[in-house]
């Protein structure tokens, strides 16, 4: 008998699957910044891809821990289909490193108290924690989904995040040429929170403390990003006759009730041609006034500019 070619054809690989893995070492990088290494037998197969590649940390749940977790494609469903009580939470993290000959990858949790379930373990963790990593597959032919840094072929590159997109912006500037140019604007809680990175000579790196300015998230970050893309379109012969100040006032107060929306448009990049390509990650709010600023006032293209928002100010992650 003929088999359909449906049942001929092999199933393709997902491009995430789950990797149980343990907590192998813990190190406080920075006043605001944990580094947790995790291990497991299987992580000789997690994804190597890197960037901003994201990924879900499955926390345990008190007295079950992943008793009820659900394994295989479609977790996500069943784990919406169990009582609320059996489901464990999770978050979403960026892969900052991964060592496949050690199995082993490391993610950079930012402490922000015990307000939710992520931060508050992070604070905890020891090694022999047990948690779930939701991760790409290097066998798959996805293995790259999840990776939003896609700046094609420009000219100069600009880095705009807080603290929670530091880890994501410090493997990006890892990978670049060693002829890249641009600007990275990181904004942290603490002068205390520099992270020691690797960049190219020609791409700064500029860390904005809030604790200077006594500021919310996207104080320091907003006016630097402003001030950096005017002078850069400037030093470029474009003359810039927008009131600035203003336009950027009304796209933070239209920002007072953010729709329950995620946050993200990433363009593909490739048809970009030589200028600028902005990648934006951070609080949600002020994720979107940059990106307002950017596309309406300093006139990039759309397409110029990634903006993720990573986190709401006041609001848990959807889960
Ligand atoms: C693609 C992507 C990649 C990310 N990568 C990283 C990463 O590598 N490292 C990292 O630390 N975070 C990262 N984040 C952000 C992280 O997912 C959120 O900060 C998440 O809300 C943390 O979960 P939680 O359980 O600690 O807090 P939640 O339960 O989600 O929130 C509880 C409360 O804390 C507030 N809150 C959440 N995060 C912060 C914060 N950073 N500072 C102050 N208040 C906060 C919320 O507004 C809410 O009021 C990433 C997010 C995305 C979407």
């Amino acid at each position: 008998m003929l088999t359909s070619l449906a049942e001929a054809a092999p199933r393709e690989r997902p491009a995430y699957r789950s990797f149980r893995v343990r907590v192998a070492r813990v190190e406080r990088l920075a006043r605001h910044f944990t580094s947790v290494t995790f291990a497991g037998d299987d992580l000789d197969e997690f994804g190597t891809a890197g960037l901003d590649q994201r990924v879900k940390v499955v926390l345990p749940l008190p007295g079950v821990g992943f008793a009820a977790f659900p394994e295989g494609d479609d977790w996500y469903g069943a784990w919406r289909e169990l009582p609320a009580g059996l489901r464990n939470p999770f978050r979403t993290y960026t892969v900052r490193a991964v060592r496949p000959e050690a199995r082993e990858v490391d993610i950079v949790f930012v402490g922000h108290g015990d307000a939710g379930p992520a931060s508050a373990w992070a604070a905890t963790a020891a090694p022999g924690d047990e948690v779930v990593l939701i991760g790409p597959d290097e066998l798959s032919p996805g293995r790259t989904v999840g990776i939003d840094w896609r700046p094609g072929e420009v000219e100069t590159l600009l880095l705009a995040g807080d603290e929670t997109a530091a880890p994501a912006i410090a493997s990006i500037l890892e990978s670049l040429p060693s002829d890249a140019t641009g600007i990275a604007l990181i904004e942290v809680p603490a002068h205390a929170d520099r992270l020691g990175v690797r960049a190219p000579a020609g791409v700064e790196v500029r860390w904005l403390a809030r604790e200077d300015a006594d500021c919310l998230h996207g104080g320091l970050l907003i006016p630097a990003v402003r001030d950096w893309v005017v002078r850069h379109l400037a030093a470029r012969g474009v003359a810039r006759t927008a009131d600035v100040d203003a336009a950027t006032a009304l796209a933070a107060a239209e920002q007072a009730d953010l729709p329950d929306t995620p946050l993200w448009d990433v363009p593909e990049g490739h048809s970009l041609d030589g200028d600028c390509y902005a990648w934006l990650a951070g609080e949600a709010s002020a994720i979107t006034t940059l990106r307002r600023f950017l596309v309406r006032e300093a006139g990039l293209d759309r397409r110029q500019v990634a903006f993720i928002g990573y986190w709401r100010m006041g609001r848990a992650e959807l889960d």
